[in-house]
């Protein structure tokens, strides 16, 4: 076994990704919560459900038992465009850092939307035409998400109306034409399209919008457009069973040169990253057949996991959502400007929620200054220029590896390499004048989110 040369990069053939998805709370003991009405708090129905989301994703959504579920052979063809993903071995970065460490990362960059957010909207995309609509509404923050969906939709010549931050809007004009050029309609968020919009607009005159308030304008179009659904792409289960490709790729890989990991490391915004990659090592975890130490990284800035409580909130600004059951800071929580705009939203997806609540994974939290240091660092060995979200888990791969120096042991590190830079230079540049800020929120101004958060019995009581 450790007599076999593990190369620079495990690539898998396209005849051995993965079928099938994971569906990791098929193996959980203790379920996800499930989404419930606001206005009764009883469990979402598919049928209400269906209002919103397309039927074979309700499907998805509510499904606690299949273990696995068909990949439709349509989805897989798309995947082959930038699939199978490469498991780097971190030889360059092991040198710099004198570290015994293994290092390997699972890199999804590999694509024109520069992350992982694809292998959830094409399927999206997919079950939506399937049933015969004309488009899909959603939100974006840093413009990663609307992105990737405006490419799956152009594939399958969808409609795809993009509601984005307005801050993210003005100052990431790239972004919105490379949705443009992939046929999306981008629209600044809030605007005076929907009702919830104009509301907003009239309460906060002047405000750059948050992705809250997004969500909330594209639910409303979604539900009031003839043949239109609202995709997320993020917290979801449906999106955390369609990233479990990830992690299936990354146990394949591993598998080929019979490697077991000791750490498995993630960034969580919303959870859809962390959840997929973890998915099939946590499955073992939760059957008893191994054990992994899984570490959830966020920023300081945003710490949904590590100083939010686990209870029902809301997902959006406008309250059109169902209640979620997830660690949260309070859906009215706005993150100060830090420049990781895919790990800013308030909640963390109901799956990962539950594994944290049960012991079954660890959370830390980083500051963004010690996070480009990382990513500068990473990038200069290893050449990829990473998305200050993906460099989240670096920074912590890298304080893993020289804790490993200390100590003198050999473990194996698997991270999540999410996505690339290229439109954070922004970011990069504030860093490389020192200008870039750290900024842990106080308890006083967690309490502001926390006093939004609704209160019934048994939530928040
Ligand atoms: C959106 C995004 C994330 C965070 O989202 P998750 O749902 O938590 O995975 C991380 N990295 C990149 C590059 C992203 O675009």
């Amino acid at each position: 076994m450790s007599e076999q040369k593990i190369p620079y990069k495990i690539y898998l053939e396209e005849s051995e990704m993965p079928k099938q998805w994971y569906n990791v709370r098929a193996d959980m003991k203790n379920k996800p919560a499930p989404l419930l009405n606001p206005e009764t708090l009883k469990p979402m129905t598919a049928e209400e459900l269906s209002v919103v989301f397309c039927e074979e994703l309700v499907q998805q959504e509510l499904d606690n038992d299949n273990r696995y579920i068909d990949i439709p052979k349509e989805i897989i063809d798309f995947y082959k465009m930038y699939r199978p993903a490469p498991l780097v071995r971190a030889y360059c970065l092991e040198e710099k850092l004198k570290t015994p460490a293994k290092i390997y990362y699972k890199f999804e960059g590999n694509n024109t939307s520069g992350s992982h957010k694809l292998n959830s909207a094409i399927a999206q995309a997919y079950y939506a035409k399937k049933q015969g609509l004309k488009g899909v509404t959603t939100e974006t923050g840093a413009g990663q998400w609307g992105t990737a969906l405006s490419m799956a939709c152009s594939y399958l010549d969808l409609d795809c109306k993009v509601f984005m931050v307005k801050c993210s809007y003005e100052q990431k004009p790239f972004r919105r034409e490379v949705m443009r050029t992939y046929g999306a309609s981008v629209t600044p968020s809030p605007s005076m399209e929907t009702e919830v919009g104009k509301k907003i607009l009239a309460e906060h005159p002047g405000t750059t919008g948050s992705l809250g308030c997004a969500i909330s304008e594209a639910v409303e179009v979604a539900v009031g457009s003839e043949g239109y659904r609202y995709v997320l792409g993020s917290v979801l289960n449906q999106v955390l069973l369609h990233q479990s490709i990830i992690g299936m790729e990354t146990k394949a890989a591993l598998d080929k040169y019979g490697i077991t990991p000791d750490i498995i490391i993630g960034c969580a915004g919303g959870g859809s990253n962390l959840g997929g990659l973890i998915s099939p090592f946590m499955g073992e975890k939760l059957r008893g057949e191994k054990n992994y130490h899984v570490i959830a990284i966020e920023p300081a800035s945003c710490p949904s996991l590590t100083r939010g409580v686990y209870a029902y909130d809301f997902c959006d600004t406008g309250m059109v959502c169902p209640l979620a059951k997830m660690y949260t800071l309070g859906s009215g929580f706005i993150p100060s400007a830090n420049h990781a705009g895919g790990l800013r939203y308030h909640g963390m997806s109901s799956v990962l929620s539950q594994l944290y609540a049960d012991g079954y994974m660890e959370a830390r939290s980083v500051e963004q200054t010690a996070v480009f240091e990382a990513a500068e660092k990473f990038a200069r060995v290893e050449g990829i220029l990473p998305a200050p979200e993906s460099s989240h888990a670096i920074k912590v791969a890298i304080d893993e590896a020289m804790k490993c120096k200390e100590t003198g042991e050999e473990k194996t590190i698997v991270f999540g390499l999410t996505g690339t830079g290229y439109f954070d230079m922004v970011a990069y540049e504030k860093f490389h004048n020192g200008e870039m800020k750290d900024y842990v929120p106080t308890d006083e101004e967690l309490k502001v989110g926390f006093d939004g958060i609704p209160r019934f019995a048994g939530n928040m009581e």
